[in-house]
């Protein structure tokens, strides 16, 4: 029998759960976990969710590697067990079957590496066993599990430790709680990046003390979506306000962001917050005149449950709602993201405000897929985001409030917009 340097044994696992094929988190923690049980010693895994589905990833082990790809829509994965020394991969191999709980599969075991055919060189083998004990730390190995959010030519790819807090499939999406090395931890409705410890704070500062300020009394305010919490956090940080009615269609939303992100849904047990959990655009529908002297729509892109959220009966009825002297602002997609929406919106609402009631405001969110995002206004009577009405006033407010984005001049700029995007919305 010849003696082999490696065994491969290559896997079809058939009729998988479609869902754990498409669960990055879970495959890397099942595949690590099956060269363990095997008693391997992980050096490194690195694995990357493709969108819209589909997983791939390597672990590998001081006995080499394990390698899958999987096909979720058919419920398939093709496995690599590449392994060397006395390690028995046909454990993993059962390990594995029942993760993926494969209800069929085939698999053929072949010696790689014949030394029947190989000539050995010689070397100096005590400097490379020195090296090799160095890197031998079972407890340690570095995780590159990647979490990637984009259209068919862009994309957004974060590393994230591996670490699932959240995960639930609402009515509505798929809610997840992940931690990204970079930005901490982060909300993820279906495969979108919504919010991160670390850079939410563009979006929601941005998204609400711009209006405030322009507004300057605003009593009674209105958000639409905004399940993080971040939104109403900031609004309620102006003493004017009254009242702050927030309608999120997916209570999941808030009880995962309430439990794993604290320091962005600070503000859900604020006696001025009335939160309701409903369809915003329902709730619009039935909306009282001349109610409000804002409204937020903090909405997730337009697919699922916030597709009508773009749509002109929904912003009509926003516009009905809002006083004689009031303003909308809503998440207005990205002119290098998602143009087509970010376009549309825009029309929408020059179309029910007025063509030069409907500004822009740009500003960066690092881990949304361009980097450049925006608000989309819609404005009801004498009023104008452009200018600043006290630079005093918003300057001991964000000294106050310890703000790291918004300021006066972040303001103006933000309104500042670039040629191609005056072109894009003219
Ligand atoms: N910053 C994010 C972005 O730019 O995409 C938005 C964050 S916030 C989490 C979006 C929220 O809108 C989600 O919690 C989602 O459940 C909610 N939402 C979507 N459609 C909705 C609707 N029709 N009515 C109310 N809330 C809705």
């Amino acid at each position: 029998m010849s003696i082999a340097l490696g065994n491969h044994i290559l896997v079809e696992f058939m009729n998988c759960d479609p869902h754990i094929m498409n669960d990055v988190a879970a495959i890397e923690r099942d595949m690590v976990g099956a060269a363990q049980k095997a008693g391997a010693t992980v050096i490194n895994s690195t694995f990357h969710h493709f969108s819209p589905y589909g997983v791939s990833g390597v672990v590998v082990i001081q006995e080499s590697h394990l390698a899958i790809h999987t096909w979720p829509e058919y419920g398939y994965a093709a496995v690599d067990l590449f392994t060397c020394g006395e390690m028995d991969a046909w454990i993993s191999f059962d390990f594995l079957k029942e993760c993926f709980g494969a209800k069929s599969y085939s698999a053929i075991e072949l010696k790689r590496g014949s030394l029947n055919l190989l000539t050995r060189n010689n070397f100096d083998i005590s400097t490379m066993r020195q090296k090799a004990a160095e890197w031998r730390n079972p407890e340690f190995y570095t995780r590159n599990v990647w979490f990637t959010d984009k259209d068919a030519d862009q994309a957004l790819s974060l590393r994230f430790t591996g670490e699932v807090f959240f995960d639930v499939q609402s009515p509505f999406q798929r809610v997840r709680i992940l931690e990204s090395y970079k930005y901490g931890k982060m909300l993820a409705l279906d495969d979108m990046v919504m919010t991160t410890e670390q850079d939410e704070f563009h979006y929601h500062e941005m998204i609400s003390h711009p209006a405030m300020f322009t507004l300057e009394n605003a009593k009674n305010i209105l958000v639409i979506g905004g399940g993080d919490g971040g939104t109403v956090r900031e609004i309620l940080r102006h003493e004017s306000v009254e009242k702050v009615t927030m309608v999120e269609i997916d209570g999941v939303v808030i009880d995962a962001c309430k439990e794993f992100l604290p320091t962005i849904a600070a503000a859900f047990d604020n006696p001025k917050l009335e939160l309701i959990v409903g369809d915003g655009i329902d709730f619009l529908k039935s909306a009282k005149a001349n109610s409000y002297d804002l409204i937020i729509v903090d909405g997730s892109d337009p697919v699922g449950p916030a597709e009508g959220l773009f749509s002109v009966e929904f912003y009509t009825n926003c516009r009905n709602a809002l006083k004689e002297t009031g303003m909308l602002v809503a998440q207005g997609e990205s002119p290098k993201f998602n143009e087509k929406a970010f376009i549309e919106l825009n029309y929408t609402l020059q179309g029910i405000f007025g063509k030069d009631k409907a500004p822009v405001s740009l500003f960066f969110v690092p881990t949304y897929p361009s980097g450049m995002w925006s608000f989309q206004y819609g404005i009801k009577g004498d009023l104008n985001p452009k200018k600043i009405n006290s630079t005093e006033k918003i300057r001991a407010f964000v000294e106050e409030k310890g703000l790291r984005y918004y300021n006066d001049e972040v303001q103006i700029g933000s309104f500042a917009t670039p040629n191609f995007v005056k072109s894009l919305i003219k």
